[in-house]
């Protein structure tokens, strides 16, 4: 049984970039419903017995037909959100020092010139979807994907994620995406991103 985490901070942490009613909402029902329809299409396949959702999502297409496009929807938001919670925090500054900071400085040129590209990414997303800083055999990439599809489903290794579906953001922000995107880039937990892009080259 797969079950929900616990957020790594209270809900107004975020405040007043992400504010504390959204977080409640998107954690504690958004996130719950991923993870309850996920263990529903789960409890009748017992290959997927003992697995964790990253190896079950690397390959989606050994996934049982039946429940396929369930567990990549509800499997996926479950993974994403896991993942999307933890590269939060109020006071985890962009390093230009640190490993991520300096390959990031070399891919893109510059850290606003990066800044720019993953906006962009994430507000052209058309629809629901996530932007993405991923490891693509070993250099830096931007991505995005539609619903909650994961990159670790097309051999990519996600260091960073920004969740656009309208949930994450409509209270405070209604349509303007933007702003939200905006906002967000002053709650990135970079000591994390850091963290993953260790474990990401590392593999
Ligand atoms: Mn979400």
């Amino acid at each position: 049984m797969f079950k929900l985490p616990k957020l790594p901070y209270s809900f107004d942490t975020l405040e007043p970039y992400i504010d504390a009613r959204t977080m409640q909402i998107h954690h504690d029902k958004h996130h719950q419903t991923y993870v309850d329809k996920l263990n529903a299409a789960c409890a009748n396949d017992a290959s997927l017995a003992g697995k964790t959702i990253e190896e079950i999502l690397s390959d989606p297409a050994n996934i049982n037909g039946d429940i396929r496009t369930a567990i990549i929807n509800n499997g996926g938001g479950h993974l994403n959100h896991s993942f999307f919670w933890k590269i939060m925090s109020p006071n985890s500054p962009f390093n230009p020092k640190s490993n991520v900071g300096k390959e990031i400085i070399n891919t893109f040129g510059n850290f606003e010139s990066f800044k720019e590209k993953f906006s962009n990414t994430a507000v052209g997303r058309f629809g629901s979807g996530w932007a993405w800083l991923v490891v693509n055999k070993g250099r830096l990439e931007i991505v995005d994907t539609q619903n909650q599809n994961t990159p670790i489903s097309i051999g990519m290794n996600p260091i960073l994620c920004l969740d656009v579906w309208e949930h994450a953001y409509y209270l405070k922000y209604q349509n303007k995406r933007a702003d939200y995107v905006n906002a967000w880039w002053n709650v990135v937990n970079w000591k994390k991103v850091e963290e993953n892009f260790s474990e990401a080259i590392a593999q």
